[in-house]
């Protein structure tokens, strides 16, 4: 018997409709490209969201063709979104941190007909433009009066066709299944995949992350999200910051501490999110000026490991509370949160960390589980690790034009590449990608758990674990380190804060000191560039065993 209720597919444009209709004139504000703090409101974007629609119509796409953004997190920016998804388009994030190659193979590939560009973008793709015939304008997301002299063929003037449209424009609706969003994920190995969201699963990860022990958003809250719209639907907060009528702060192109603070100060941001080396240039800004957080309750840190000292920074000294979120761009991209469970919070503070460190548990929606080599479920007691595999409404099924083949197994689980331990209480711990894990001996060491304990160290400013080819052991663990400014640590100080902190045979057999450590586009550590820059290095160790 089928139920009786109304059939409200569930499309990204209620998300806006809800946000303009109940929270009209709840803030946006926006560190424009330009230059100057703007503000507007949910009203205001909602209108200016048709406006774009008819002004992509009238170039004559429609529902199902590919538009493109290469932006920063901006009001414009959201404008475009809900102006492209409203029209029944698909909204197609580019990361401009890629390599030009991979983003005309990006560009071609999703077969994109027009992308809006920010000013600070426009050189990037002057530059390969060439090789972009499918693409038939421009549009460069600013005024008439910062129009810049480009070689783009056809570039328009954002504000030129937007404000030549009425807006009276009612948004193109549909099955709940069809497609709104295309992200490509980063792609260390191979050419990038598409991940193509719908209206369904963005809504339904829209909810998911706004349950009390996941974003936990208000209609009273400020929220600046430094995760670029352009990585990962920004944690999904651009639809779920609408859904609640939060008011959002976008930050441009500014991610530095001084910048960053002056908006979390001014604005009043309750709520913010970003990978922990934005946290670790704010949290620099704040040791150098003595500045405080008081109107901050939370910080959500994702994309990779947040450091234990990170953690105890922000919750001992700012009193800001830090949910440890997991996730992915297949996963739309919120996988686990962090937040405590009934009666952790009467536990000594270093322990409630103890519990933050992992990165949290599976917010509704996902399912999890970890299994080893033959598929074969392992135990849930924090100790056992293997492969994290996920499945639910908000995780991908397959990639864009089938790359890559079937990417699920028989029971319709996706691996997600990453080696995880679960505990009783159904926490997550990531030990590694499962590419990056060093097999020692037979048995598996954590390259993220020896970073996160290096780090802790006070003349180290970032660290990276990968392991080296051992004559005796298959590979032992190096410690790569770039040392805090104006520091000069040693192999024998760093190996000797680490002890006691991790299990004897984890201790690396040596440490490298470098400049810098690459990082993908994304803001990851380039395991792969490291391991070919440290392939010829021997370890102090291996002559012993030969
Ligand atoms: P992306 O699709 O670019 O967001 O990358 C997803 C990958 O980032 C995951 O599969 C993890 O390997 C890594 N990642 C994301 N969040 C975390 C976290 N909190 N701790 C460790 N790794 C993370």
């Amino acid at each position: 018997m089928k139920g009786l209720m109304q059939d409200w597919p569930l499309r990204v444009t209620t998300l806006i409709d809800h946000a303009a209709r109940f929270h009209g004139d709840r803030e946006i504000v926006t560190r424009s490209i330009e230059g100057p703090i703007t503000r507007t409101n949910y009203k205001a974007v909602h209108l200016r969201a048709r406006k774009t629609a008819q002004a992509l119509q009238r170039l004559g796409i429609k529902k199902g063709d590919v538009v493109a953004t290469m932006a920063w997190n901006t009001a414009r920016h959201l404008e475009a979104w809900y102006g492209i998804m409203g029209l029944g388009a698909v909204c197609h994030t580019l990361n401009p941190r890629l390599f030009a190659e991979q983003l005309v193979y990006i560009i071609n590939h999703a077969e994109d007909k027009v992308i809006f560009v920010d000013l600070t973008f426009v050189p990037v793709l002057e530059a390969i433009s060439a090789q972009l015939p499918l693409v038939k304008a421009y549009v460069v997301m600013t005024d008439r009066a910062h129009m810049p002299a480009t070689k783009l063929p056809n570039a328009l003037c954002f504000e030129d066709i937007v404000e030549a449209e009425k807006g009276d424009f009612k948004w193109v609706t549909g099955d709940e299944n069809e497609a709104c969003g295309l992200c490509y994920t980063s792609g260390t190995t191979g050419n990038p995949k598409g991940v193509l969201y719908s209206h369904r699963s963005n809504v339904l990860h829209s909810m998911a992350a706004n349950m009390g022990d996941a974003l936990g958003m208000k209609a009273s809250d400020a929220i600046l999200p430094v995760v670029p719209m352009f990585h990962a639907n920004a944690w999904g907060i651009a639809f779920a910051a609408p859904a609640v009528g939060a008011k959002i702060v976008m930050p441009g192109a500014n991610m530095d501490g001084a910048s960053i603070y002056e908006l979390l100060d001014t604005e009043g941001v309750t709520c913010t999110a970003a990978v922990p080396t934005v946290w670790l240039m704010l949290l620099g800004y704040l040791e150098k000026t003595g500045a405080k957080l008081p109107a901050l309750n939370r910080v959500v840190i994702g994309g990779s490991a947040a450091p234990r000292s990170m953690i105890e920074v922000f919750e001992e000294k700012y009193d800001v509370k830090v949910f440890h979120a997991w996730g992915m761009t297949e996963m739309s991209p919120m996988g686990t949160l962090g937040a405590l469970k009934a009666g952790m919070e009467k536990l000594p503070l270093s322990q409630q960390i103890d519990v933050k460190t992992k990165q949290g548990r599976a917010i509704y929606t996902v399912e999890m589980k970890i299994t080893d080599d033959n598929g074969v479920e392992l135990p849930s007691d924090g100790k056992a690790f293997g492969h994290l595999m996920v499945r639910g409404p908000a995780v991908a099924g397959a990639y864009l034009k089938g790359e890559g083949g079937n990417i699920l197994d028989a029971d319709g689980w996706f691996d997600t590449g990453d080696v995880a331990t679960l505990d009783e209480q159904g926490y997550m711990q990531i030990t590694d990608r499962a590419k990056d894990v060093i097999k020692s001996g037979g048995e598996w060491i954590s390259s993220i758990e020896i970073e996160n304990i290096a780090v802790g160290h006070p003349k180290v400013a970032e660290a990276a674990v990968i392991g080296i080819l051992h004559p005796k052991w298959d590979e032992r663990p190096l410690l790569i380190v770039v040392a805090k400014e104006g520091e000069t640590p040693t192999k024998e100080e760093i190996l000797k804060y680490m002890e006691g902190k991790i299990a004897k045979w984890w201790m690396p057999d040596d440490v490298a000191f470098v400049k810098e450590i690459p990082h993908t586009a994304t803001g990851k550590i380039q395991k792969l560039t490291l391991r070919q820059q440290f392939k010829d290095y021997k370890l102090p160790t291996a002559s012993a065993a030969e």
